[in-house]
């Protein structure tokens, strides 16, 4: 009797939800031109709303990726790019998020000791010019000298950026630091975009942004979780390592697969290790799953540049946090949180919540 009440509780608050039954569907979108990569929403509303919520999702993805863009300036706007141009000479008035971000990423920089360094941009450039001229013409393309990283490696300290959270104003102590975005501004924008769904009239989403992925209530076709894929990373058509099951959680993905070029068997990819100022070789990838996606992504990238055992270790220390890392001879370790949502392991998305 009270099993049927539930049920019958539980289809009443579907339909007062989503208008009826009928009207809500699974729909999907993929957008395109936004943060250099391809975007992908799924969610179960009806044609309105979704149409409605994926317009949303679009100008928050076209105002973010302006806001962090490294390498273009926008009229009305002072973005990261003009940060990086003024912010050496005097206190530059920036967007809220992009102050944000900025302090965010020093609060956690104390906390979580690991390589993630948004200021390391003087290097960061360097290494990003090689793969655009290499991408244009490899014969051309010659990778940066040893000494030129060491004198750019000089003004990385994330210390000299100075944010003034009130005037939304940043200013760099050392004029020749830049800041690089990259290793979080499409977790940032993922996780805002997260939050406005959840509040809208489609909370039941998939939002796949690059190696960035954000699940939010359960889909509402019977399944308890949203089925997240992991890239086997040495597969070169991208098939599926594995799959995990989650609802309002955050499945980000840094790989050595994501962005590289490759020259006499060696892998040039685009996340560099602090310490040696090449790219780092500890991993293959790294799967961060948590709630929050700037978090997640601020940690893949962190969890990027260490050995396995000492990312355990410091995934150890944090709350509602699972990882999971394909190492380099390419065998897989999770943290026992990450086993209990990983298809390999048993896990499924058809377990109904509680049962
Ligand atoms: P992700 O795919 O989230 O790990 O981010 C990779 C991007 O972060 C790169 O394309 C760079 O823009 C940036 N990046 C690379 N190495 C670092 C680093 N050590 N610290 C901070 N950002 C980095
Ligand atoms: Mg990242």
């Amino acid at each position: 009797m009270r099993k049927r009440l539930a049920l019958c509780l539980a289809l009443c608050m579907l339909l007062a939800g989503c208008g009826f039954q009928t009207e809500c569907q699974k729909h999907s979108i993929t957008l395109f031109g936004t943060f250099d990569t391809v975007v992908t929403l799924t969610g179960y509303a009806s044609e309105k709303s979704f149409q409605q919520e994926a317009g949303k999702v679009r100008e928050m993805l076209e105002y973010y990726s302006m806001v962090f863009d490294a390498y273009q300036e926008y009229d009305g706007m002072n973005n990261l790019c003009t940060l990086n141009r003024l912010g050496g000479q005097a206190a530059v008035t920036v967007p809220e998020p992009l102050a944000d971000v900025i302090l965010q990423c020093q609060r956690l920089a104390q906390d979580v000791d690991g390589g993630t360094n948004i200021a390391l941009g003087s290097v960061l450039f360097l290494w990003h010019d090689f793969r655009e001229a290499y991408a244009k013409n490899p014969e051309n393309a010659s990778l940066p000298d040893e000494r030129t990283l060491q004198l750019a490696a000089e003004h990385t300290c994330l210390t000299d950026v100075t944010v003034d959270e009130a005037a939304s104003t940043v200013r760099y102590e050392d004029a020749a630091l830049k800041l690089d975005l990259g290793a979080v501004a499409k977790g940032y924008a993922a996780q805002k975009i997260a939050e406005m769904l959840l509040k809208s009239d489609m909370p039941s989403f998939l939002l796949s942004l690059g190696g960035n992925v954000v699940a939010g209530e359960a889909p509402l076709d019977g399944r308890a979780f949203w089925s997240v894929g992991v890239q086997d990373p040495s597969d070169q058509y991208g098939a599926t390592l594995d799959v995990v099951f989650v609802t309002e959680r955050s499945v980000v993905t840094s790989g050595d697969y994501q962005r590289y070029c490759l020259i006499d068997g060696t892998r040039y990819h685009h996340i560099i290790d602090p310490e040696t100022l090449y790219p780092a070789q500890y991993v293959r990838a790294v799967t961060v799953v948590c709630q929050d996606a700037f978090l997640a992504d601020y940690l893949s990238t962190a969890l990027f540049l260490m050995p396995p055992e000492q990312g355990m270790t410091l995934v150890e220390t944090l709350e509602n946090v699972e990882a999971l890392w394909v190492t380099q001879d390419n065998t897989v370790q999770m943290t026992p949180g990450m086993k209990e949502i990983a298809q390999s392991q048993g896990a499924n998305a058809h377990r109904l919540a509680g049962e």
